[in-house]
């Protein structure tokens, strides 16, 4: 049994040793873009297909029995080209989106004597602006704050270089060319939400800029701005094409595999 494991977050990484522990061949592609040394299990293979029509040959070249999706949520570009790739080919296609953020992850601590029982969220009422691209953002940011932690990563950030606010980006890897017109931050997650409140705080942050990544690594900064009243523009997620499977953690994408048949 052969997958394709289209990689490039840290889900991507744990279906890959799933995988492998389970004595099933996996290739995972990465983009190549980032300088990130946490290799995923099994084979790995680097760089782009040259859009649908260049993964359909290549899946023609190097047939497997699925395409499993784990890119990034925000990686539109190599879920489309897939989706049109593997219906091209008939090879069985899941994608692996972990959930978005909701006001639930920027809640404070959990109360458990609270008259609704256990676990009961305390305060999860946000100032959260939703926009769908980050140029609607930046169209946005002057009505809400003046000092702005932007956290959209590398790509986009030239969107915001004429709001003339003050601004400081958070990337892992440096954009190129840097940017003259912010402060950048270079850090890779997880972060603490001790950490993040410090640096809100410091820097005298008044409004956060965000995708709506989801997952629990960089939550800890929606806490931050929560506590701090903050408020956040959250771009949200572009829309996958339709009629797609989608799950939501490695295991259920490794379910998935097994329900069809593809692995033992
Ligand atoms: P994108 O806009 O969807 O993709 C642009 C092109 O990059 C694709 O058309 C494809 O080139 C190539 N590509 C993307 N992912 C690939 C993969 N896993 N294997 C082989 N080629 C790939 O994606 P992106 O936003 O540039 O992101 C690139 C990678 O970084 C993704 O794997 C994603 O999971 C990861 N990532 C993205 C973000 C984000 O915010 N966008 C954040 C964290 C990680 P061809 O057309 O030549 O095949």
């Amino acid at each position: 049994m052969k997958v394709l494991l289209l990689s490039g977050t840290g889900e991507a990484r744990e279906l890959a040793a799933l995988l492998v522990a389970d004595g099933i061949e996996v290739v995972s592609s990465l983009a190549g873009r980032t300088t990130d040394a946490r290799q995923p299990a099994g084979q790995v293979r680097v760089g782009g297909f040259g859009g649908s029509d260049g993964l359909a040959s290549w899946l023609q070249s190097n047939p497997v029995d699925a395409v499993v999706d784990a890119t990034h949520p925000f990686a539109g570009q190599i879920t489309a080209n897939a989706a049109l790739a593997t219906t091209r080919t008939a090879t069985p296609y899941v994608v692996l989106r972990r959930p978005g953020w909701t006001p639930e992850d920027a809640a404070g601590p959990r109360d458990t004597s609270g008259p609704q029982g256990p676990a009961r969220l305390v305060g999860t009422s946000v100032d959260w602006h939703w926009v769908d691209t980050t140029a609607a953002a930046a169209e946005l940011l002057p009505r809400i704050g003046s000092r702005v932690f932007l956290t959209i990563g590398r790509q986009g950030l030239d969107a915001f270089a004429t709001t003339g606010l003050w601004t400081l980006a958070r990337c892992v890897d440096p954009p190129s060319p840097p940017p003259t017109w912010c402060e950048l931050l270079l850090a890779r997650g997880p972060f603490s939400d001790a950490d993040e409140l410090e640096l809100l705080e410091h820097h005298r942050i008044d409004v956060l800029v965000t995708k709506n990544s989801g997952g629990p690594a960089t939550a800890p900064k929606l806490r931050a701005a929560r506590h701090l009243h903050v408020p956040v523009i959250m771009i949200r997620r572009p829309p996958l094409p339709d009629g797609l499977t989608v799950v939501s953690t490695p295991a259920e994408a490794l379910a998935w595999l097994r329900a069809a048949g593809l692995t033992g």
